[in-house]
């Protein structure tokens, strides 16, 4: 296999450094500014810093899905309560709904309680099973519920190898 031409742009000053494929990953004194910098392949690992930026949106967005549709829930059950009270007598189809408006707040209560071990599944963290027991047993007292969520938001450290 004879090696390609490939471009990256120096980590420091931007400026083009043309070098063999098979140099890729290693580090080179950038004839522009003098500093080390990184060979890479650009089409191959493309700024590496976009994907884990993307994913972290995408579990801000599920925790304000997940505030929203408690908010919605909460707000909801409590406007069955006030309706009830003044009602002197609910019917049956009353009960019915606001027995599965229940359910769903019930279900929606569930997903909160264990919000920091789905945050850690979705994120694939190595320690989700420890966050997710955490989570089960101390869970129920708010500190306990905010350190396994700050825990499962945390970034996983590199492998040390
Ligand atoms: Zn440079």
């Amino acid at each position: 296999m004879s090696a390609t031409l490939a471009k990256c742009k120096c980590q420091h000053c931007n400026q083009k450094i043309e070098f063999d494929s098979d140099s890729a990953g290693a580090t080179v004194t950038c004839p522009g500014c003098g500093m080390d910098t990184l060979l890479f392949i650009p089409q191959s690992s493309p700024e590496p810093s976009t994907i884990p930026a993307s994913k972290k949106n995408m579990s801000t967005l599920w925790g304000g899905l997940f505030l929203l549709a408690i908010v919605i829930a909460v707000m909801i059950v409590w406007s069955r309560l006030t309706d009830n009270a003044q009602d002197e007598g609910p019917g049956i189809p009353a009960m019915i709904v606001s027995g599965v408006i229940w359910m769903c707040a019930a279900v929606f209560g569930i997903c909160i309680y264990f919000l920091p071990a789905i945050v850690a599944s979705q994120k694939k963290k190595r320690n989700r099973q420890a966050i997710f027991i955490l989570n089960l047993c101390v869970g129920w007292t708010f500190i306990g519920w905010v350190i396994a969520l700050v825990w499962a938001c945390t970034v996983d450290p590199e492998p040390a190898k």
